[in-house]
């Protein structure tokens, strides 16, 4: 029976009932990494206490309990992602580097004059990898601008998805704005014009299940450490047809089926494009995030996710000089803002001295930056673990602040 009980949930994240400064810590920085619930913990340590090997190599025991570790967890982040099949799942080090995969494989593809449509509110893991690969093979890339309120521009889109266009590469969701894009009729518009899509989930995840059968995309990428799983691992999901016809990302053990100096041959999907002994036990770690979150009560959960930013929303008007950055009718609980008087940077100094974690900067967006004419902004991220007295906190932190050094 699925629960959602935000007070025992907590309980389950042992790095939140801390004191930071001397204040209860308030952890409202989930955009930049989530933190990571007892059963990721625990399901590492048992890893290592009792499976550790290394995998698909066969001779032994251990290195069967490992193997069967690491490809169950392949097997639940499938079942996440409502992928086809395991072959469609490729473990990378995050979304950064399974973009730079998709990049540098269809590269192939690309010829001078070739477009790859993104948009100004990428973040810049989902632009640069792109401009080296234009840099490469003679294609641009091609930004479609946001509305004020931080929205796609849906027209400018319709406009410059044209005959170049090869490539969509979109998020699902802004790391700045909250902003959810609307993928699945972006995709569709792609797909009618044979346009390849490629979606960064970074900041979709952690708030959605997304379908990708459903949402028809070519790629989907997300990192493991924002969905409450551990660092160093992610997941490129691509379509079976399309990987198997790109080349390998790096070379070396485990991707090969046969290497000789005369000519060497590639494994089979998904190993084609993991060289290397892979990151096992965070592997382990990011599946029992996700069959952590599977016996969470989703619609509570994001209802009450909702219900954070509402309430933020509505305390906007009692810091004298604030304002949002990112107003999109569909939005997950993420609150860019500035405060007239001061620098953003201050703004997460003078919090952090009150036990309030936020982040500040440019949050690896500087184009949007630019386009709102900013050096960066203040941005408070939640998470279903966070509380409404959560957002009390800080607007009242902010109201002191606005109060004493504005
Ligand atoms: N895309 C988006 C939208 C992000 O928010 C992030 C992380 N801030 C990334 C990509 C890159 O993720 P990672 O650093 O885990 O590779």
């Amino acid at each position: 029976q699925p629960v959602f009980d935000v007070q025992t949930i907590r309980r389950d994240f042992p790095i939140l009932s801390q004191q930071v400064n001397g204040k209860p810590l308030v952890y409202l920085d989930n955009g930049a990494s989530a933190q990571k619930p007892l059963a990721v913990l625990d399901a590492m340590d048992r890893y290592y206490r009792e499976m550790h090997s290394n995998v698909h190599r066969g001779a032994h025991t251990l290195g069967d309990r490992a193997t069967t570790a690491f490809e169950g967890a392949r097997e639940t982040v499938r079942q996440f992602l409502n992928a086809h099949s395991t072959r469609e799942i490729i473990w990378t080090r995050g979304t950064t580097e399974a973009i730079n995969l998709i990049a540098n494989g269809l590269a192939p593809r690309l010829n001078p004059g070739d477009e790859i449509l993104v948009s100004r509110m990428e973040h810049h893991a989902n632009i640069v990898p792109w401009q080296m690969v234009a840099e490469r093979t003679g294609a641009k890339v091609v930004p479609v601008d946001v509305t004020p309120e931080g929205e796609l521009d849906l027209d400018a889109f319709e406009r410059l998805l044209g005959d170049r266009t090869r490539i969509l590469a979109i998020t699902h969701v802004s790391n700045v704005l909250g902003t959810v894009n609307p993928v699945a009729n972006l995709i569709q518009q792609a797909k009618a014009r044979n346009v390849l899509t490629v979606v960064d989930g970074a900041q979709a995840v952690p708030h959605y299940k997304p379908d990708v059968q459903a949402l028809d995309c070519d790629f989907y990428a997300f990192s493991s450490h924002k969905l409450f799983g551990p660092t160093g691992i992610g997941v490129l999901y691509g379509k079976a047809s399309l990987l198997e016809e790109m080349p390998p990302y790096q070379g070396g053990g485990e991707m090969i089926e046969r290497v000789s100096f005369e000519k060497t041959t590639w494994n089979t999907l998904p190993y084609k494009f993991e060289a290397g002994t892979p990151a096992i036990a965070e592997a382990v770690g990011l599946g029992a995030a996700i069959d952590y979150l599977n016996g969470l009560d989703r619609a509570k959960m994001e209802a009450a996710e909702s219900t954070l930013l509402e309430r933020a929303n509505q305390l906007v008007a009692t810091v004298p000089g604030m304002e949002v950055i990112g107003t999109a009718r569909k939005k997950v609980p993420v609150m860019s803002f500035k405060i007239a008087g001061l620098h953003p940077s201050d703004i997460g100094t003078l919090l952090d001295q009150q036990g309030i974690a936020i982040r500040t900067g440019h949050h690896c967006a500087m184009p949007l930056m630019d386009f709102y004419g900013v050096p960066g902004t203040a941005r408070a991220s939640f998470a279903f673990y966070n509380t409404l007295e959560e957002v009390d906190q800080l607007f009242a932190a902010l109201q002191k602040i606005q109060r004493l050094f504005a």
